[in-house]
C-alpha cells in the first residue's frame, strides 16, 4: 500500500489534473490512498470568503464564493463529458452546504466558521478529480475524510484523536481497499465528535497523508510537488539552489522547524515512528527519482538555507533595571501559550529578553500589550530571519554581507541571524 499526496499546484489546470491520471497509471494494480489539496489558491480564496462573512458582509462573501464555484464548474466542464451531470451534482452538494451557512449571521468564533467554510476547498477538488478519474479509466472510490479523521474542536489547528481515527481507518478504509485499488480523499480537514468540520493548520495535507501512511502501515508516502525534490534553499530566492537526493527524518524536522517550506512540520513523526520512507517527487517529471527521506543518516549535506521574512523583534526590558529572572521568563511563555504564538528565536540578557516572532499583527499587539504589564516593550518590525544549517563562515558572510544584524545565535550545526532588510 502506498500513500500519495497531490498539492494544490498539481491540480490547478486541466493538463495538470490529466497528469495526475498519468501518474496513477504508472502504478497498475497497486493499492494507493490519494490525498489531494484544494485546487490552486482556493484555500486563500475561501479565507477571504470567511473574513467577509464574519464581518457581516454576507453579499460580499457570497460573491467571493461564487468565484470559487465558477472556477470548479468550468474546470469540471473540461474534465468530464459522460458523467458531467453527476459530477456537477457532487460539487453542488458542497456549494449548498457552504451557501446555506453564508446566509446566516456569525454567532460563534471566527475559527469555527473558518473551518466550516475552508474545508469546502478539498471537498470540491477531490470530488472533481475523483469523478474525472472514474470517467478516464482510473477507477477509484471517493471518501469524505471527515468520516475518518477525528479531531478535537481546536478549530484551525485541530489535534488528531489517534485511537478513533485508527478505528475508522480499520472499519472503513481497509474494507474499501478490498474492492478498490485507489481511494481518493482530502488532506487538511477532519471532524469533531459532533460532526463539525475542522482543519489541521495551513499546508496540513502532508500531515494528513502521514496519518494515513502510519495507520495503514504503508510501504511509502509520496508527496508530488512542482520541484525536482527537496532543495537546499528556496529556488525562487536562490538561483543556485541545489537538489538533495536523500535526507534523514531528523534533518527534515530541523528544516521544517526553522521555517523551510518543504514539508509540513507534523508530517515526519508519524512516518518516523513506523520507518516509512517519504518521497518528494516532481509531478511534472515523474521519471525523476526525487528526494527520499528516511531513517538513514546523510552526511556531507550542502548548507541548507531558510529565510523567513516578515519577522518582528520584541525587546522586553525589566521596568526597574532588575534582572529578568525565571519568573519573568515563565510569565512570558505563559503568554505565548495563551496567545498561541511561538517565538522563532529567543535571547536572554541580564535586564532584557529579545524575542523574534512571525509578525502576525493582531497577535503581536496582543502579546506586546499583555507583556507591558511587567516589561517595557519595544517592537521592531519588517525584519528577516536567516537560518543556515551545516553552515560555513564563508556562507554566513556571503548571506549577511551589507546587512545590519540585530541578533545572532549559533550552535554546532546551525546559525541564525535576525537582520534588517
Ligand atoms: N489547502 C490547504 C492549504 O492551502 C492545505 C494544503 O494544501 O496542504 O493550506
Ligand atoms: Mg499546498
Amino acid at each position: 500500500m502506498k500513500v500519495f499526496k497531490f498539492g494544490g499546484a498539481s491540480i490547478n489546470s486541466v493538463e495538470r489534473i490529466q497528469n495526475v491520471r498519468r501518474i496513477l497509471q504508472m502504478y497498475p494494480g497497486e493499492k494507493i490512498l490519494v490525498i489531494i489539496s484544494a485546487m490552486g489558491k482556493t484555500t486563500n480564496a475561501l479565507e477571504k470568503v470567511t473574513e467577509a462573512f464574519f464581518d457581516g458582509r454576507n453579499a460580499d462573501a457570497l460573491a467571493l464564493f461564487a468565484q470559487v464555484k465558477e472556477q470548479h464548474l468550468s474546470m469540471l466542464k473540461y474534465l468530464t463529458t459522460l458523467h458531467w451531470k453527476t459530477a456537477e451534482d457532487h460539487l453542488k452538494d458542497f456549494f449548498t452546504e457552504a451557501e446555506w451557512l453564508l446566509h446566516d449571521k456569525a454567532v460563534r468564533e471566527y475559527d469555527y466558521y473558518y473551518d466550516q467554510l475552508v474545508c469546502c476547498g478539498e471537498l470540491l477538488s477531490t470530488a472533481m478529480v475523483s469523478d474525472y478519474l472514474n470517467e478516464a479509466d482510473v477507477p477509484n472510490q471517493w471518501v469524505d475524510v471527515r468520516d475518518i479523521i477525528r479531531t478535537d474542536d481546536n478549530f484551525r489547528d485541530a489535534i488528531i484523536n489517534w485511537p478513533v481515527t485508527a478505528e475508522k481507518v480499520n472499519q472503513i478504509i481497509l474494507p474499501l481497499f478490498q474492492q478498490h485499488d485507489i481511494i481518493i480523499t482530502q488532506g487538511f480537514i477532519g471532524a469533531t465528535d459532533e460532526n463539525e468540520s475542522t482543519t489541521l493548520g495551513r499546508e496540513g495535507s502532508d500531515f494528513s497523508a502521514a496519518i494515513f501512511a502510519n495507520l495503514l502501515n504503508a510501504e511509502s508516502q509520496t508527496i508530488w510537488k512542482d520541484v525536482e525534490g527537496v532543495m537546499n534553499a528556496d529556488p525562487k530566492q536562490f538561483a543556485d539552489a541545489q537538489y538533495i537526493s536523500a535526507l534523514s527524518y531528523h534533518e527534515v524536522i530541523e528544516m521544517a522547524y526553522y521555517g523551510a517550506q518543504v514539508i509540513h512540520p507534523k508530517t515526519i513523526k508519524p512516518l518516523q515512528n513506523k520507518s516509512i520512507p517519504l518521497h518528494v517527487r516532481c509531478f511534472l517529471n515523474p521519471e525523476l527519482p526525487g528526494t527520499v527521506i528516511s531513517n538513514t543518516p546523510v552526511h556531507h549535506l550542502p548548507p541548507i538555507i531558510v529565510i523567513k521574512d516578515n519577522q518582528v523583534l520584541l525587546e522586553l526590558s525589566s521596568k526597574d533595571f532588575s534582572f529578568v529572572g525565571d519568573a519573568f521568563v515563565s510569565k512570558l511563555y505563559g503568554l505565548f501559550g495563551k496567545i498561541k504564538i511561538r517565538p522563532n528565536l529567543m535571547q536572554n540578557g541580564a535586564i532584557s529578553l529579545l524575542c523574534c516572532l512571525d509578525d502576525r499583527t493582531e497577535k503581536i499587539e496582543q502579546l506586546a500589550f499583555a507583556a507591558s504589564d511587567f516589561f517595557d516593550v519595544q517592537v521592531k518590525r519588517g525584519l528577516s530571519l536567516l537560518t543556515i544549517r551545516h553552515y560555513s563562515r564563508e556562507k554566513f558572510d556571503e548571506l549577511t554581507a551589507g546587512k545590519t544584524i540585530l541578533l545572532t545565535q549559533r550552535t554546532q550545526e546551525t546559525v541564525q541571524a535576525l537582520m534588517e532588510v
